[in-house]
């Protein structure tokens, strides 16, 4: 496609990793944050082997694995120590692996390869509307207080699983999980620094994990690992009380330690609530993602839930699709067409998993979790269903047979 002028609102995955691969297609790309700079903000992500192909292709992988920690499979007890989840990246063959990595770490490699390509940033800006028209995309930001509006070729809304300028008549559906998490970074410690995701449960209503999640840039010498706990978003607000902070602490730590002994020796940091940070997020499906000169990419187009570990997976196969789509079209019609050919399969499959899988770990139902804990064993043990499980994992998958 001739060079266009593209507003990439949000630099997270999506909207870092679109920005450098059309910015190296010679396209006029501006990135609105509205953060002031990319701070090391967030915790571990799960780098499935699908979205590692992409950093392969963009000449990154080597450079991400610097940062994160090699993870070759997830696991999953309950508090007696019986296995459920057992799933290996060793049947997809050759070295597949995930990467467990800090979401700063991340943006870190992503933005240090845009730095080196042309494009223009603006960054503490926030986006408040966005309004195509025949021949050009207006983008309304406010900046220190001024309304600038703003005039491209095109528009990509990369603004994460809160957007609230993804179109409403494109969305068929965008709620919150009634479930989500507190987490915290932590050193790492023996018995957790070995590569795998390890996960406990009791039921479906309590759950947690601790991921090894390598170094931040920041902090080049101390590995890390994100430590998580499941919660009801309802409960959440209790924690951020004042009064939370000692009693009712204590005692999840005490509950803590009969329910996971082992995690003693990662959490001794962890002594006050605030060291724990709320997640929640949303369930977001979308008739479409793109038409004429407007696009919505990563979480803001297909937010789920993190428990299959596919969202910054999701966000960089979105920004490899959109440079094919480029490259191969001459007008945005076409783009659009081949994109939602691409991705649509992919998206739809981990859409429906993640809604149909998020329940066996995080709901109050008896039943789903026996379910889980009588079905997740009798799989792995079948290779056709233990490679399927692996496939569905890397983020390799299209469909339930596909
Ligand atoms: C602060 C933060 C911490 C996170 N921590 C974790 C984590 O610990 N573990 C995990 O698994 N996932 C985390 N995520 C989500 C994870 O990064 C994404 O699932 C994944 O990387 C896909 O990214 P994305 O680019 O679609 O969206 P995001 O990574 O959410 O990036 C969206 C970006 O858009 C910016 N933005 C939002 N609204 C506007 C606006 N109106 N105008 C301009 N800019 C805007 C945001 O500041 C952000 O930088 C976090 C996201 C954020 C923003």
């Amino acid at each position: 496609m001739q060079p266009q002028s593209i507003a990439i609102i949000g630099a997270g995955t999506a909207g870092l990793a679109t920005a450098a691969l059309l910015a190296q297609q010679g396209h006029a790309i501006t990135l609105i944050e509205r953060a002031p700079a990319l701070e090391p903000v967030g915790a571990g992500l799960l780098l499935q082997p699908a979205g590692l192909s992409v950093l392969h292709r963009m000449g990154l992988y080597q450079a991400m694995c610097r940062y994160g920690a090699h993870i070759d499979a997830l696991v999953g007890h309950t508090c007696s120590g019986r296995a459920i989840m057992n799933s290996h990246y060793r049947p997809l063959g050759g070295q597949a692996h995930g990467l467990g990595i800090h979401r700063a770490s991340l943006c870190h490699v992503l933005d240090s390869h845009l730095q080196t390509l042309p494009h223009q940033r603006r960054m503490g800006c926030t986006v408040i509307a966005v309004d195509t028209q025949a021949h050009q995309t207006l983008v309304t930001l406010e900046d220190n207080q001024r309304t600038d509006v703003l005039a491209f070729d095109a528009v990509l809304i990369a603004n994460g699983s809160h957007s609230q300028l993804r179109p409403s008549d494109w969305t068929r559906y965008d709620r919150l999980y009634p479930w989500g998490a507190m987490w915290a970074m932590v050193p790492i410690a023996a018995p957790f620094d070995v590569p795998q995701l390890q996960q406990r449960y009791h039921r479906a209503s309590a759950m947690a994990g601790i991921l090894p999640t390598g170094c931040r840039p920041d902090q080049p010498d101390t590995p890390l690992a994100s430590f998580f706990w499941s919660l009801p978003v309802t409960e959440m607000a209790s924690w951020q009380q004042p009064d939370f902070a000692c009693a009712p602490f204590e005692k999840w730590r005490n509950a803590l330690h009969e329910f996971w002994p082992e995690l003693d020796s990662v959490l001794t940091p962890l002594t006050q609530a605030h060291q724990l940070t709320p997640a929640t997020y949303r369930d977001v499906i979308m008739h479409q993602w793109g038409e004429n000169r407007l696009g919505v990419i990563g979480d803001a187009a297909h937010a789920m839930s993190p428990q299959l570990g596919q969202g910054a997976n999701m966000a960089l196969l979105d920004a490899w699709a959109l440079g094919e789509a480029m490259q191969q079209s001459d007008n945005w019609d076409d783009v659009w067409a081949h994109y939602h050919q691409q991705r649509g399969p992919h998206i739809r499959f981990y859409q429906r998993m993640s809604r149909w899988l998020t329940p066996a770990s995080q709901s109050h139902s008896r039943i789903i979790a026996t379910g889980r804990d009588m079905l997740f064993p009798l799989m792995a043990q079948v290779p056709w269903l233990r490679l399927q499980m692996a496939r569905t994992v890397a983020g390799l998958k299209t469909g339930l047979l596909r």
